[in-house]
């Protein structure tokens, strides 16, 4: 299988003491490069990360969809860029929830982003009430319709994340079943969408309470090519248990 990818999104945490956390996650990296590792640390905390980093990637959590302007609070794609960081995370279900943030939002916070000359994570999954009542896979793959970019080269550009919104911070991992048949719809839908060659490349992750324990069986799962941890990305020694795992 291709290079596993684990990406450890630090959310709304984080103050400058944690950049030893940051520095001892970057030096084990260095020995174990077979798995690709990456942060995503709060804005504050991305230039100083990217310096601490030699080996992990590092990426931000959100970014506006215009290159710069009147838009207070705001940090654009080029600032990000600017800060050093690679990657942006796009459409996680905080940034839908708490910020009632629409697929087409995200579409446009995409082709701001690659404009800049990042990388996204492009995160999907549905509620337990969309999961009861069936309609999971429709509704995961028509958030991905939605935000998917156009490419030649997406496996150069894209990662999909898979983050059922009833699993993320709650203990509660999907299935290792239900895991395995979303990522492989998500993957039909990157074939249709960029054709076999490179959908072969653009990784899917999976995300919602991963943990040391529990990441061997779901990064063994077919069609799981990392994964996007919340928590267990916070101290240096469960995130690398993951990285171990992987
Ligand atoms: P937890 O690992 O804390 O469940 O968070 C998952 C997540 O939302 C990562 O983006």
């Amino acid at each position: 299988a291709e290079r596993p990818y684990i990406v450890g999104n630090w959310k709304m945490n984080g103050t400058r003491a944690m950049l030893s956390e940051a520095r001892a996650i970057d030096r084990a990296a260095q020995r174990y490069m077979k798995v690709e590792v990456a942060l995503a640390p709060p804005f504050t905390l991305l230039h100083a990360v990217h310096r601490e980093a030699e080996q992990i990637g590092v990426g931000a959590q959100d970014c506006h969809a215009e290159p710069d302007g009147a838009h207070t609070g705001d940090v654009s794609a080029t600032m990000v860029a600017d800060s050093g960081a690679k990657f942006v995370v796009l459409g996680h279900s905080e940034r839908r929830g708490d910020h009632g943030e629409s697929d087409a939002l995200i579409a446009s916070k995409v082709s701001a982003a690659l404009e800049a000359g990042l990388r996204i994570i492009l995160c999907c999954g549905e509620s337990e009430a969309t999961r009861d009542a069936g309609k999971a896979e429709d509704f995961v793959l028509d958030q991905l319709r939605a935000g998917l970019p156009k490419l030649e080269d997406a496996s150069e550009r894209i990662t999909v994340a898979y983050e059922p919104i009833w699993a993320i911070g709650t203990g509660r991992t999907a299935e290792a079943a239900d895991i395995a048949a979303m990522h492989h719809a998500i993957h039909g839908l990157l074939v249709e969408t960029y054709g076999e060659e490179q959908a072969a490349g653009v990784r899917i992750l999976y995300g919602g309470s991963v943990k040391p324990d529990n990441a061997r069986e779901i990064l063994s799962l077919s069609h799981v090519g990392g994964a996007l941890v919340g928590g267990a990305s916070l101290s240096a020694e469960s995130f690398l248990g993951i990285v171990v795992a992987a």
